[in-house]
């Protein structure tokens, strides 16, 4: 077994500052073997941190050969030399450098964490280490809690975890009293009986000669170098052993766990500010999303309610010289041949209807004046337009054949009648009575609305059969036979063609004559749904600039943070997180706070939505894709915007982040 643990030759730190060179390290010359205690003096800014820095691998020389064991530490990545730090090496610092917001337990557990154990089992091994430092009793603190000796402890319990070869003291006890240095020294010789080889710096010429050996550093030099009062110890490197089987890298849970915590949790107000972007832009895309929909869907219903797959082809209603010129181009206006021939040609009608409308001036045969819209109908006319009956029947075949006197009133008309009651009833039209034999339900649609659809409010009708309209009324000169021909087709795909068909059939039949028109209520819905399309764009874009905003506000904060916690950074370097584990840690951080405003965002939005639809009586449609989409979006916005701040993070010099204050 190769019992050289560290070997330098020749190497150099040097500093350029302006035009200085500090040469903090100038040539040295060092070889550490298993079971050694070194004790490293000299005086101030003679290299001794500098040296143990690289001892770390905290640092890289300027120049020389530095390997440990047969490695060349030259050569290593950033991924290696941070494994190196977190399975070989332990770091025991004079400031102790505890994380402030974990407990002890946590604290010691840390460099477990970045070789890829598992929460449950590292904190159990860290529980050893404590007993083994008399911290048992302390496992649940948080460092500002403790004495110096305890941090301390704590400290070389963090830096035992990983069962490395080497603990690196650099001045452990500059910050204790004497009594409590003397306990850390004991603490360090036990550790030493038990097989770590230590390196130490020290000031303190008391425990000068403590060591197995002596160095002294002077100007970047080792100028003596001597053996001290202690025997080497026994090596026991076969039982450290450092756990072969610990994956590489942090898991997904810790990164979770340290963005809850250090990302949401730590400055709560603060984080919910900077969210409040994202929750808006959020909140804006799914209710703006949902109200649109909703109203999108609501005169979808109705147009549906009204009857669906329908087209209506309306009489021109030409007057004066029109008129008269359509006459003489050939046509005779919307007539009952027109619809049956439409019925054989168009392809998938599935029912057909046509109606007249009558200026005549109903009253009760109590004579009280009920002025509905009066229209004759024909064909399948309660079905086109979906109306239902509450009282009666609607009107027949035998009724048109017979020309029967008959009447179906709407809702609205049968309650000046007594209702249901109505049925039975009669009515005059022109003087002569008509029976009520049906009244119609009552329909509940916002015909304001849908007035571009040609919709009508069918409470205020009183249909009479067309046959006997046609028969037994006066025809104005040169009038339409009818006034609207309703096909319903058998599905919306056949709506595209059917209008073509129409047209073409109604051209031919009308001798060319431009007097009637085409509506088809389903895509004059669509065109003006096409129009809020418009209001959709416009909200897309405010909650873009929202989620833009949201996401300054993030890197901002994620900035400050990076400042606030450049210590921490060090920290973790030191005991093994990678480049990569800094820039995933913050990364996370600033996911999580954008996830989170995304989340907060839907809720707020999906309560404003229930709210406002229910008092505007609006169907409550959230679309899932939205929502997705919107999530989504405030996800990439963290990752977007946190990536910079990350990037700063994991770019800083571990020794510059551990020296800051
Ligand atoms: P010691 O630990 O023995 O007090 P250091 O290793 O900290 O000494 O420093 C050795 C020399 O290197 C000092 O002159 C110090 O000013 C210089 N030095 C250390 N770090 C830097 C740095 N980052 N930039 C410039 N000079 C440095």
């Amino acid at each position: 077994m190769n019992d050289v643990l560290m070997t330098m030759r020749g190497i150099r730190r040097h500093y350029t500052m302006g035009d200085n060179v500090v040469r903090a390290l100038d040539g040295v010359d060092l070889q550490i073997r298993r079971g050694e205690f070194v004790m490293i003096m000299g005086s101030s800014g003679s290299g001794k941190s500098t040296l143990m820095h690289l001892l770390g691998c905290l640092d890289v020389p300027s120049g020389g050969d530095f390997r440990l064991g047969d490695d060349d530490v030259a050569g290593m990545s950033d991924v290696l030399l941070s494994q190196v730090r977190n399975r070989r090496i332990g770091f025991v610092f004079q400031q102790f450098n505890l994380l402030h917001d974990l407990t002890v337990l946590e604290n010691i557990a840390l460099a477990r964490v970045y070789s890829g154990m598992d929460r449950r089992t590292r904190l159990e091994k860290a529980r050893e280490y404590a007993d083994l430092l008399g911290l048992g009793h302390r496992l649940g603190h948080k460092p500002s809690e403790l004495s110096g000796g305890q941090a301390q402890r704590v400290a070389i319990a963090r830096a035992l975890v990983n069962e490395p070869d080497i603990i690196l003291a650099d001045e452990p006890t500059g910050n204790l009293d004497s009594r409590t240095g003397g306990e850390i020294m004991d603490v360090l010789y036990g550790l030493h009986d038990r097989g770590y080889t230590v390196i130490m710096v020290t000031h303190d010429p008391k425990f000068a000669e403590g060591g197995t050996r002596r160095i002294l550093l002077q100007d970047g030099c080792v100028v003596e170098d001597v053996s001290g009062e202690r025997a080497m110890s026994e090596s026991v490197a076969a039982e450290h052993s450092r756990g072969a089987t610990v994956a590489a890298g942090m898991s997904i849970f810790d990164l979770l766990r340290i963005g809850v915590r250090e990302g949401l949790l730590a400055h709560k107000m603060r984080t919910a500010l900077t969210m409040l972007g994202i929750v808006i832009a959020v909140a804006g895309v799914i209710a703006m999303s949902s109200f649109s929909l909703g109203s999108k869907q609501k005169q979808a219903d109705q147009i549906r309610a009204l009857g669906a797959n329908l087209v209506r082809v309306v009489d021109g209603r030409l007057e004066g010289e029109k008129l008269t010129q359509a006459r003489i181009g050939g046509s005779a206006g919307l007539s009952l041949r027109d619809l049956e021939v439409l019925r054989q040609c168009v392809p998938g009608v599935l029912l057909s209807a046509a109606a007249r409308e009558i200026k005549l001036n109903p009253v009760t045969d109590s004579g009280q004046s009920i002025s509905p819209r009066t229209l004759g109908v024909l064909g399948d006319y309660h079905e086109v337009n979906n109306l239902r009956l509450t009282a009666g029947r609607f009107i027949d075949t035998h009724d048109q054949t017979d020309n029967a006197r008959v009447a179906v009133l709407g809702a609205s008309i049968a309650d000046s009648l007594g209702g249901d009651d109505a049925v039975g009833k009669h009515v005059l039209l022109g003087g002569n009575p008509y029976e009520v034999i049906g009244v119609l339900a009552n329909r509940n649609i916002d015909i304001k609305g849908l007035e571009a659809t040609g919709a009508s409010d069918s409470n205020r009708d009183l249909l009479v059969p067309l046959r006997t309209i046609l028969k037994r009324t006066r025809h104005l000169d040169m009038r339409s036979e009818i006034d609207e021909i309703c096909l319903q087709l058998e599905s919306e795909e056949f709506l595209y063609e059917a209008g073509a068909a129409i047209r073409r059939v109604l051209q031919l039949a009308h001798a060319g004559q431009d007097d009637f028109r085409l509506v088809v209520p389903l895509d004059l819905l669509k065109q003006k749904q096409q129009s809020q399309r418009l209001l959709d764009i416009l909200t897309a874009c405010i909650s873009s600039i929202a989620l833009v905003v949201g996401g300054i506000g993030i890197m901002n904060i994620m900035l400050a943070s990076v400042t606030e916690r450049t210590r921490e950074i060090g920290i973790r370097r030191a005991v093994g997180a990678t480049h990569r584990d800094i820039l995933l840690q913050f990364l996370s951080e600033a996911v999580l706070i954008a996830i989170t405003g995304g989340l907060v965002g839907f809720v707020v939005a999906v309560a404003v939505v229930a709210a406002t639809c229910t008092v505007f009586d609006l169907p409550i449609v959230v679309s899932p894709v939205m929502v997705a989409v919107s999530v989504l979006a405030s996800t990439l916005t963290g990752l977007v915007f946190g990536l910079y701040p990350a990037a700063q993070a994991a770019a800083e010099n571990p020794v510059e982040a551990l020296r800051y204050e």
